[in-house]
């Protein structure tokens, strides 16, 4: 079973990503737990090249590029082989940040986003969990913490926001496998509504 996770910065995302990992090992499940962008070596290299240093390094497009490469290598390299062993994959962001971060923030490139995707990766997870939040409550959490290749949090609330609406109509668009919990809550509430849904895709 292949689980992502989505939401805007400081949603709660990999805390929760953590959380169910933990859970689900607990159980006696084989897990793996990955992030986007990264999950393989050759992918966090490619992380580095787009997170740090000058944001205006690569054009929204070759940006665009940049994520997919990364994107095909993790899932040759960590996801498809996990799933093929029958192990549960737990992923922090995948193709539906791509498709808000590099299809929304720099002009409406959505479609070429998507035409990549066919063409590289052609694959969607059973199980996406939306984190949602308030942009402003996720901003000031984002913001307290350290590291400096979060770039993208410079955008500020405008952004925030406009990846709020786009994660929440995403998941419009894509209601068989979205399912979007409110991540305002405490933390242990949002996963116990985390773990009941990943439960609800496991069983049979
Ligand atoms: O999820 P995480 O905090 O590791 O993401 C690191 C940064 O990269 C975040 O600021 C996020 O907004 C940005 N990002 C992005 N495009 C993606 C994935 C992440 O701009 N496809």
């Amino acid at each position: 079973l292949f689980i992502t996770f989505e939401g805007i910065d400081g949603s709660g995302k990999s805390t929760q990503c953590r959380l169910l990992a933990e859970t689900l090992q607990a159980e006696g499940r084989e897990v793996v737990l990955t992030r986007e962008p990264g999950g393989s070596p050759g992918a966090e290299e490619i992380r580095r090249l787009v997170l740090e240093g000058d944001p205006d390094k690569w054009s929204a497009e070759t940006e665009i590029l940049l994520f997919t490469a990364a994107r095909r290598d993790h899932l040759e390299r960590t996801i498809e082989p996990a799933l093929v062993a029958g192990k549960v994959v737990i992923c922090d962001r995948f193709a539906d940040s791509t498709r808000m971060y590099q299809g929304l923030s720099r002009g409406d490139l959505r479609a070429t986003v998507d035409q990549l995707h066919d063409l590289m990766i052609g694959r969607e997870p059973d199980l996406t969990i939306l984190i949602d939040m308030d942009p402003a409550t996720g901003l000031s959490r984002a913001k307290g913490r350290q590291g400096t290749e979060e770039r993208f949090e410079d955008f500020g609330l405008s952004l925030q926001e406009k990846m709020r609406a786009g994660f929440l109509a995403l998941a419009q668009e894509f209601p068989d496998r979205f399912r979007v919990l409110d991540g305002d809550r405490a933390l242990d509430t949002v996963a116990q509504d985390v773990l009941s849904q990943a439960l609800a895709a496991l069983s049979p």
